[in-house]
C-alpha cells in the first residue's frame, strides 16, 4: 500500500472506525475552541450528533449547505458563524458540505475540519466552485483547504448504493484525468493507480453489503488517493463538462461524472492511447472507456443524462458551454466533437471516439 501520508500536503488526515465519535480529541488538537457544525438538510441528525459529542466547544448546526455553493447560502451561513463567534467549522457531509465549510473560509479567518461522507474528494483540494446567478466559477487557494480530514468507514456506510456508485465514479474520474494531465508526475501516476485499483476491489465488496466498514475504510482511502491528484493537477474535458452540466443545468455532480466518465475517456482515448492504458488493463478491456462503461454497468450505475432533467434541446448549450474558454486536454475540443459525445451520453449509447 502506498503511504498515502507522504502527499497529504501539510493535512492532518487520518482513516478508521469511531474517528466521527472522537472528533472533539481532533478539535483539541487543532486548537480550535468554538466550533459550528455544517451539514446538508438532510445530514442535519448527524449534525447535531457532533455538536452533542463536542459539547461545549460546540458553537452550533448550520444545516443548509446545498449543492455547486451557492453564494447567498454562503452569506446566510457566515452570519450564522458571526453570530457565534465561531472561530472553525466542521464540515460532515460530501462536496456540498465541504464546499460550504471551504466558501466561509475563504470569507473569513477559520480552521476548517472536513468528515467526508461521500468519495468525491473535495476535502483533499485547494479548490473551490461556486454558484452566483446560474454561473459556477472555480478557484485555487491554499487557504480553503481543510486543515484536518477524518476518515471514517462508519458515516460513508450510510451512503444509499446508488450514490454510492455514482459518487465512486465521480472519484474514479480525478484519478483518470489525471493520468494524462500536462502537469502530472509520477507519483500523481502512482496516486491514481492507486485510487482506481482501491475502488475496483472495494465497490462489488460495498455493493454486497454497504455496512461493511473494511471495504468502505478501503474505497475511502481509493476516494482520497483520486481527491489528492485532483488537488495536485489540471484536470481535462471531462472536468469541465460536467462542471458546465452542473452549474448551468442544475445536474447532480456525481452522477453526471459517472454518465460522463467513460465518454470522455472514449474521446481522449484516441489521443493518447498509451496513457490510458493502465484503464483498460484494470478494468480487463482492450478499450479503456469500454471498460469503464462495462464496470459502471456492473455495479448499475446511471447511464443516460436525460433521466435527471437535461433536454435534448439543452444539448447545444452545453457543448458551447464546454468549449468556450481554452483549457488542456489531450485532444483538441470541438463543438462538434463534444456535441456528439453530449449526444450519446444523453441517450445512454455505448461512448465511442
Ligand atoms: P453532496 O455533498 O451534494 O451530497 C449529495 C446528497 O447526499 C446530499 O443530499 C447529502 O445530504 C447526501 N449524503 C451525503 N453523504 C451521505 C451519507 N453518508 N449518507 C446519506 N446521505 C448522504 O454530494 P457530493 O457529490 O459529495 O458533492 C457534490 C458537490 O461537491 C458539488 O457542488 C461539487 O462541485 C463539489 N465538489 C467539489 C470539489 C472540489 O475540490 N472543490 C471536489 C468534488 C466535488
Amino acid at each position: 500500500m502506498i503511504n498515502l501520508s507522504r502527499y497529504s500536503g501539510g493535512q492532518s488526515v487520518a482513516f478508521g472506525v469511531g474517528l466521527g465519535k472522537a472528533v472533539g480529541k481532533h478539535v483539541e488538537l487543532l486548537g480550535a475552541r468554538r466550533v459550528l457544525v455544517l451539514t446538508t438538510p438532510g445530514k442535519s441528525a448527524l449534525g447535531l450528533d457532533l455538536a452533542k459529542r463536542l459539547g461545549t466547544s460546540a458553537a452550533g448546526v448550520f444545516s443548509g449547505a446545498e449543492m455547486h455553493t451557492p453564494v447567498e447560502v454562503t452569506e446566510k451561513a457566515l452570519a450564522h458563524l458571526n453570530s457565534v463567534g465561531a472561530d472553525s467549522v466542521l464540515s460532515a457531509g460530501g462536496g456540498s458540505t465541504i464546499g460550504l465549510g471551504k466558501a466561509l473560509a475563504l470569507r473569513h479567518e477559520i480552521r476548517q475540519i472536513a468528515l467526508p461522507t461521500t468519495y468525491a474528494g473535495s476535502e483533499c483540494t485547494p479548490v473551490l466552485g461556486q454558484t452566483e446567478d446560474g454561473v459556477k466559477t472555480t478557484l485555487r487557494n491554499p487557504r480553503v483547504r481543510p486543515d484536518t480530514v477524518l476518515c471514517d468507514p462508519g458515516l460513508v456506510a450510510t451512503l444509499p448504493v446508488p450514490l454510492t456508485v455514482s459518487s465512486a465514479l465521480n472519484a474514479i474520474a480525478h484519478a483518470v484525468e489525471g493520468l494524462y494531465a500536462d502537469d502530472r508526475t509520477p507519483e500523481d501516476h502512482e496516486l491514481a493507480i492507486f485510487g482506481i485499483k482501491a475502488f475496483k476491489a472495494s465497490l462489488p465488496r460495498v455493493i454486497e453489503a454497504p455496512e461493511d466498514l473494511s471495504a468502505r475504510e478501503e474505497s475511502q482511502r481509493g476516494a482520497w488517493a483520486c481527491g489528492t491528484v485532483l488537488a495536485r493537477v489540471g484536470m481535462g474535458l471531462h472536468h469541465k463538462l460536467c462542471h458546465a452540466l452542473g452549474g448551468s443545468f442544475n445536474l447532480p455532480h456525481a452522477e453526471t461524472h459517472a454518465i460522463i466518465l467513460p465518454h470522455a475517456v472514449a474521446y481522449n482515448m484516441v489521443a493518447v492511447p498509451e496513457l490510458l492504458a493502465p484503464v483498460a488493463e484494470l478494468f480487463e478491456c482492450d478499450d479503456p472507456a469500454l471498460g469503464l462503461w462495462e464496470f459502471a454497468r456492473s455495479l448499475g450505475a446511471p447511464r443516460a443524462l436525460s433521466n435527471f432533467g437535461l433536454k435534448e434541446s439543452d444539448l447545444d448549450r452545453a457543448a458551447d458551454l464546454a468549449t468556450r474558454n481554452p483549457y488542456s486536454n489531450p485532444r483538441a475540443v470541438t463543438v462538434d466533437g463534444v456535441r456528439g459525445l453530449l449526444r450519446r451520453a444523453w441517450s445512454g449509447e455505448a461512448p465511442r471516439p
